[in-house]
């Protein structure tokens, strides 16, 4: 029991059975509220970490009762366009008509760290117009907006039905399925491809929800999942304060050796793991805050001045830098594999 909370303790490594070692003890949540006091073990063999008192699945609603999912969605500016459909274009074969001025869309197209943002935006999916594309966990809709702008025909799981019927109403359709993924029904081979931004982590049993994917997809389709980085530049400088940790929440973070294996359990082949930093700016505002000042309402940064801006910045960049040269250090880890 943590705070009201019915756990049972998780000692042994979920993915591969090995003992797990102490990481974190005694945090709390500074975002939300959720009362408790909790651990974090990490397998010394495979480098999964989780949470060590595991809620019950029947308490696990309580730990979203002040959690946010929904978002609005404003008009892209030029710039956005230029990023989240003129980079795409260049890379991921979409035949969007080119925002202009074109010349800026040639020019974004050569710088890195724009380029892993307009990769993000379509989950690294290639273009597949009339193609299915399914986001498990896809709140409010927002990513899959966009995606259904680029030609895809979107579908969509969220168990919260205030995000269902926000994405319900944005996408104009009633392809979002209220519920686990797991209770959808869907038939085998159905799916050309699957998408998933940070809900993997919040899972108490994400390989049996790898499987799932993969019963759903269609032979040769590609599956793509977000997922913070256990092993990230700024996991390693904040340790406890890293905003990727996301206590209690996050029930399991993956170091890319984990993710891989888990996913080659599942089923899956031509397995590549990637570790953008696109979020690094975001993630080292958040964490700086949670350890300067022990609180980060609402989990986003909001009103930092312009130093932390900078810094932020910096921090961006040197992580940018280093993963491009060969030490994978991102804020996340994509999975991109086929069935
Ligand atoms: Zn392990």
């Amino acid at each position: 029991m943590s705070g009201g909370i019915r756990t049972n303790e998780l000692l042994n490594c979920y993915h591969c059975g090995s003992t797990g070692c102490d990481l974190y003890q005694g945090l709390e949540d500074l975002m939300f509220g959720v009362p408790g006091q909790w651990s974090f073990l990490q397998c010394p063999s495979c480098g999964l970490a989780w949470l060590k008192n595991q809620p019950i699945v029947e308490d696990i609603p309580k730990l979203y009762e002040s959690y946010y999912t929904h978002a609005s969605v404003e008009p892209d500016n030029t710039f956005k366009k230029i990023v989240k459909i003129g980079i795409p274009v260049h890379d991921f074969a979409y035949n969007q008509a080119l925002p202009h001025p074109r010349l800026l869309t040639a020019i974004a197209a050569k710088i890195g760290p724009l380029r892993e943002i307009a990769a993000h935006s379509v989950m690294w999916q290639k273009a597949k117009t009339g193609g299915k594309l399914l986001d498990f966990g896809c709140g409010a809709g927002v990513d899959l907006f966009h995606l259904q702008q680029m030609g895809w025909q979107v579908f969509g799981t969220e168990p919260d039905p205030k995000a269902v019927e926000a994405a319900r109403k944005l996408l104009n359709n009633d392809n979002v399925f209220e519920g686990f993924l797991e209770d959808a029904g869907f038939d085998e081979n159905t799916f050309d491809a699957l998408t998933s931004s940070h809900v993997l982590e919040h899972l108490f049993d994400p390989l049996t929800t790898l499987k799932e994917c993969r019963r759903v997809m269609k032979p040769g389709a590609q599956l793509t999942f977000a997922t913070p980085n256990i092993d990230s530049l700024a996991s390693r400088h904040f340790k406890e304060y890293w905003r990727g940790l996301e206590i209690p929440r996050h029930l399991f973070l993956f170091s890319e050796r984990s993710l891989r294996e888990m996913a080659e359990k599942a089923g899956f082949r031509n397995i590549k793991i990637l570790t953008p930093s696109c979020y690094a700016f975001y993630i080292w505002q958040g964490s700086y805050l949670l350890k300067t000042e022990h609180a980060l309402p609402g989990g986003i940064p909001r009103n930092t001045g312009l130093g932390i801006k900078l810094r932020a910045l910096f921090f961006w960049g040197m992580e940018f830098l280093r993963n491009h040269f060969g030490s994978p250090c991102g804020e996340e880890l994509i999975l991109i594999a086929e069935k």
